[in-house]
Formats: C-alpha cells, structure tokens, sequence
C-alpha cells in the first residue's frame, strides 16, 4: 500500500474499502523504463529512478519518441462495499475527500463488484424503516 493509498484508507467511511489507487486507461501504453533509465538513476540520482530521470530521457518502448507527459492515464480510486450500502452514502464520500482527491489529481473512482450492492432509498423505504436491508452489519468489519 502506498502513501497515497494509505492516506485515503484511513479517510473512507467503514462503508467503504479502499482496494488501490491506480492508473487505468493508458494512451498510448505505459511509460517504459529501459537501460537508459538505470543508467541515469544510477549516474545523476544516487541510484534513485524517480520522476526527473522519466523526464530526461524519453520512454523505451521500441519506436516510441513520446516525453513522459505525452503518455496520458486516468488516475482511479478503487473501492468495494463493506456492506450494503445506500447510494446516498456515495455524496457523503465525495463530500469528505473531494478536495483531496483534486489536490492528489485523482481523476475518478470505480467499484469492485464483490457480493454487497447499493440500495436505492426507495427500496429501504419500501420494506419498513429498519428496511431489508442492513446497512452497515459491524460483524461484518473487520
Ligand atoms: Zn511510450
């Protein structure tokens, strides 16, 4: 887990699990890293191959002159459901990180189907106020 992905699991509500941070939707490819790229970390960075060395030398991929820049992805958080979960519970998680997530350039998320679903406020109201539905079943949490 990285910094940023451990930074948003401790800001989501319990309904909500944060799976990763990533990037999605490569044009044209991935950025790649080649020989070049080992050598200038090794020579000019203390062996540290980070952004500056991606910058001054251009990707590896055979017939590829494209900059760093130039190779464009979306930037996507990951999240599953704990539980059922209702879908106004979606603004409240928008509402407690969109300001970081505009800061950290997080352009959008996406939700892993995995046996918990959203519930339209129609459907709980529909099976009485306590509903079919539970929304946060805490044995369920770990
Ligand atoms: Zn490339």
């Amino acid at each position: 887990m990285n910094k940023l992905e451990k930074k948003y699991k401790a800001m989501v509500p319990k309904e909500f699990k944060l799976e990763s941070i990533t990037h999605v939707n490569f044009d044209p490819h991935p950025y790649t890293i080649g020989i070049k790229h080992i050598n200038q970390a090794n020579e000019q960075y203390c062996g540290v191959l980070g952004e500056d060395v991606m910058i001054a030398i251009p990707c590896a991929n055979p017939g590829c002159n494209l900059s760093y820049d130039e190779h464009k992805s979306d930037h996507v958080m990951i999240l599953s459901l704990s539980c059922d979960v209702l879908e106004s519970k979606v603004a409240e998680l928008l509402k407690i990180i969109v300001h970081e997530i505009n800061k950290d350039k997080i352009d959008g998320f996406a939700f892993v189907k995995n046996g918990f679903n959203f519930i339209k406020e129609e459907e709980r109201n529909k099976n009485g106020s306590t509903g079919g539905h539970t929304m946060v079943d805490n044995k369920r949490l770990p």
